[in-house]
This record gives C-alpha cells, structure tokens and sequence, in this order.
C-alpha cells in the first residue's frame, strides 16, 4: 500500500512498479510494489485541496499543538523510524538515530512555534482616510518532492513549514525509499491533523512527480534533488505559473588556510565526505589546502578514511554504510576512473570495498589529488564519499577557486584568523558559510543556495515566506461616500 491519502493507506492504480533493493546486500527487500500514476496524484490533490480550506481556517495556536503532538509521536517511535530509515537508504544506524531523528522532531517543535509568529509588518494610515494592514495566508496545496539521500528529514522539511503556515501538502518522496515518509504520514493522522492535509504518493519524477509539478490545482511546488531533475520541474510548474522553491545539488569547497588547526580541519573533512557515504547535497567534496600545508593535510585525512569501518548500516559500529544503489555505484565509479584517466591520483579508496557483499554498493572513502580545477572530478557533483585536494598559494586565489563552479549551495573555511574568517564568509558565494566546521545544521536557520543550487529557503522563519502569500487591505476610516482621490476623475455631484 504505497499511497496515503485521505488519512489512509490506498494501492495504487498506475501500471507502474518497482522492486525495491537492500543497498546492504544487494537483495530484493521488496518486489513489484506498485508505484502512483497520474489519478492517483489527482486523487491525493483534490483531497488536500478539500482539506486545506479548512486547516487555513484553524488558530496558529491549534496548528501548533498538532505539530508538537507529532513531534512528541516521532520520539516515541524514534527507533522504529531511525531502522526502516537505515535499512532503506543504507545509512548507519548511530547517524538515523542520533543526527537524523532528532532533528526531524526538532524541525516539527520548531514550526509549532513558528506557527504562532507568523506576521504581517504594517498596520497603519499610509494614504489619509484608510488604514491599511498586510495579511499572510496560507497558499494552499504544497507539492514536496523529495530525494533518497534523507527521507525523513526532507519530509520534515517539506512538510512541517507549510503545514505550520496552513497549507495542506503532498508528499512525493523518491520512489526507492518511500517507507518512512508513508509512517510519517500514519503518525500525523495519530496526531490530530486532519485526514487530507498531508497526503503522500510514491512514483516516479517522470510520471507522479510530473503530474503534481504540472497540477493546476498546487500553488507551490517545493523541490529538493538534482539540479537536471529541479530544471525539468521548473518547466512542469510553468505551465500554470506556479511557484517554485528549488533546493538543488551543491559541490561544497573546504578551504584550509595555512594558519588552520590542522588536526580540526582533517577531522572536518572526513566527517564532510563520509557522512551518508557523500550522498549529501552539503558534503565536503573540494578541498583547497595551502600549499604550505597540503601534504600533512592529504596524509592525515587518508590516514583516518582508509580505516573507516564499512558493514551492516544497523550495526552501531558501522561508520559508513553502502551506497544508495548500483545505479548510484556506476556513477561514481565512472567519476573516479574517469579522474584517474584525466591524470589525477587515488590517494587511498578509488572503488569497490572488499570483504563485503559483492551485490551490495559499498564504494570506499576516497581521496583524490592531483585533479585540474577544470575536471569534472571538481566540477560537478559526484554523490559519493569522493574528496578532491588541490593546492592554493594566496587568499585571493583560494577564494577565487572556491567560487569557480556553477554551485552555490554552502562551503566552509579553515582558520584562526578572525578577519580570513570574516573575508570568506563574506566572499565565498554560498547559502551557508561555516567557520571550522562543515556540516552542522540549525532549524532557525535557513537552507538554500544560489546559482546552480537553486533558490529559496528551507528550514527557518524565511521558510514561511515560500508557503506564505503576503496580502494587503485597505479599509476606508472616512465613512465617506465621496472619496477625496475621485476628483481626479470627476467633479462633485
Ligand atoms: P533527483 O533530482 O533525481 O530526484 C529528486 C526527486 O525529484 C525524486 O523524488 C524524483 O522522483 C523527483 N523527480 C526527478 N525528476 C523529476 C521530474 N522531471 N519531475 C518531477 N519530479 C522529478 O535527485 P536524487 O538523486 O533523488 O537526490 C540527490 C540530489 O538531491 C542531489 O543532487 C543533491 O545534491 C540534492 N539534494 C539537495 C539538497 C538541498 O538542500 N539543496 C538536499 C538533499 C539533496
């Protein structure tokens, strides 16, 4: 039962299906489960529609207290969740259950909060004779569509923001890891949120992520994955000028100044590139070392990257689990060897890990130097735990090489110096700069890139923005049949 709509779970009509695999083994966990078309899309936005009118209606303080009730929901099934979260996706259990989990309870406390302060900024006598004041309302239908990276914390993130402002949603996660986001779904109906308010259809991008850009009937539609897939959707929504917030791939720089605690940004860049074995739009996946400092740098991270633990994602001493699937294996072999053919040099990794299931998709922590700023390998995205160093000589040069991709999503910087801190942050043109550290996150702050990393906020008051359509009234205070501004019209009767 792949679908949630109405407050249930319903099989879907499309002819479509999908044999979902254990990136652990390489097995068919699933076979043949059947996948949304393009009724049940319609089924699921006409259902949020009906329920949106309703929910846009109810007191921030009642949204609110839905939101907190399935944060509370989402701890207590925290383990159950933080399982299937790993089983599917292949992510170390220590990472569900400690890094991922929680932040998704944090993010739904977040908007419950957020719930209650959404504002309108003026209120007074602009034009003499009215008083004018800005409303902020719901849009309507939302359309999430998410990625495989983080199932559950792109649902939270999709989900919890406009269901806070009012809105009703409908979820598309990817179709290769649909079972948290339908639980997720179950638990908001346990929680009090009325039946239609958050729907969830598992499909494909082509056909069930299509439908739902491309519906008449959604307001906003809300993407995060590939920048190919992000353009495709954009073009879908144009078709009835719909709004879109684009959270697209990144190609993050790690830039280690000569003055760095070197030992900090060593320890920085493997958890930047081994987190969710570098699925992760925000890993760290360039390196500019100062040339002064490169070669302590590259052995101390290969040091620690070739003794990263790599099994069974459920087993807590697992360090780095599998990739997502073969396809995602292919591809990131093919970016290796092809940076091999272009002359660079595989510092330690550079493919299949031994001593683990052959049919599984578990790629080594690799490390890369000697590859030219123009190669593919430092160009684009490679969703993989796949590190490029190259060297720098002067600030100027590491900021420049920093910016030199079409991305823009975060980036992070390596110094004790305030005012390098001060400069990169300023300087390195990205939706996030972190300062010794890469990777954190905060539910108040935003999430969101420019250029080839798309636009809009995930994540933080500005988040609201996106699901939010700010209105004016003007009330007329002169009781007054005879408008003083029709003079400019006619004379006086
Ligand atoms: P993807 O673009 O292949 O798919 C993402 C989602 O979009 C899936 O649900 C997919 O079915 C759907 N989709 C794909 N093509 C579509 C189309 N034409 N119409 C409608 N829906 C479509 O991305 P992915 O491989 O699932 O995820 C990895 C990508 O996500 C990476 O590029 C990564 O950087 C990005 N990502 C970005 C962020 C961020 O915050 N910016 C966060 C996580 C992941």
């Amino acid at each position: 039962m792949s679908l949630f709509i109405d407050g249930e779970r319903h099989e879907p009509t499309g002819p479509e299906t999908i044999d979902l695999i254990d990136p652990a083994t390489g097995n068919v966990a699933r076979a043949n489960v059947p996948l949304a078309g393009p009724e049940d899309v319609e089924r699921a936005v006409k259902s949020a529609r009906s329920a949106q009118r309703e929910w846009g209606r109810a007191t921030p303080g009642e949204r609110a207290a839905v939101l907190h009730r399935l944060a509370d929901l989402v701890e207590e099934n925290l383990e159950e969740l933080a399982q299937a979260e790993s089983r599917e996706v292949g992510k170390p259990i220590r990472m569900s259950r400690e890094s991922d989990l929680p932040m998704v309870v944090d993010v739904a406390r977040f908007f419950a909060g957020e719930a209650r302060h959404l504002e309108g900024a003026a209120s007074g006598e602009y034009v003499p004779g009215y008083t004018s004041w800005i409303r902020r309302d719901p849009v309507g239908v939302v359309a999430g569509i998410a990625p495989w990276n983080f199932p559950l914390l792109m649902a939270a993130w999709k989900a919890f923001a406009p269901l806070a402002a009012g809105n009703a949603v409908v979820l598309k996660p990817s179709e290769m890891t649909p079972g948290t986001t339908l639980r997720l779904a179950e638990l908001a109906i346990e929680a009090g949120l009325p039946a239609g308010l958050l729907n969830v259809v598992t499909g494909t991008g082509r056909t069930a992520g299509h439908a739902l850009a491309s519906h008449s009937d959604v307001a906003v539609v809300s993407f995060t994955g590939s920048t190919a897939g992000g353009r495709e959707v954009m073009r879908a929504a144009s078709g009835h000028n719909t709004r879109v917030l684009m959270e697209l791939g990144g190609k993050a720089p790690f830039v280690v100044f000569d003055d760095a605690d070197l030992d900090a940004a060593i320890q920085g860049a493997v958890a930047g590139t081994i987190t969710n074995a570098g699925q992760d739009c925000a890993a760290a996946t360039r390196a500019y070392v100062h040339e002064s400092r490169i070669d302590e740098f590259v052995d101390g991270v290969a040091a620690i990257l070739s003794t990263i633990r790599m099994g069974d994602p459920l087993d807590p001493a697992t360090e780095m689990g599998p990739l997502v699937s073969a396809k995602q294996f292919a591809s990131v072999q093919y970016a290796v060897d092809r940076a091999r053919a272009d002359g660079a040099t595989v510092v330690t990794g550079g493919g299949r890990a031994p001593g683990l299931p052959e049919r599984a998709n578990f790629f080594q922590p690799t490390l890369i130097t000697g590859a030219a700023q123009d190669s593919q390998l430092v160009q684009t995205e490679i969703f993989g735990p796949v590190l490029a160093v190259l060297p720098f000589s002067t600030d100027d040069e590491a900021i420049a090489l920093a910016n030199d991709t079409a991305y823009g999503l975060v980036a992070s910087a390596w110094t004790t110096d305030f005012t390098r801190a001060m400069r990169a942050s300023r300087e390195i043109n990205a939706g996030c700069v972190w300062i010794n550290d890469h990777l954190p996150l905060a539910s108040e702050m935003p999430q969101g890139g420019v250029g080839a990393s798309g636009f809009g906020k995930d994540m933080s008051k500005y988040s609201l923005d996106e699901y939010t359509v700010v209105r004016h009234v003007m009330a007329d205070i002169t009781g007054s049949a005879s408008k003083e501004w029709h003079r400019t019209l006619f004379d006086a009767r």
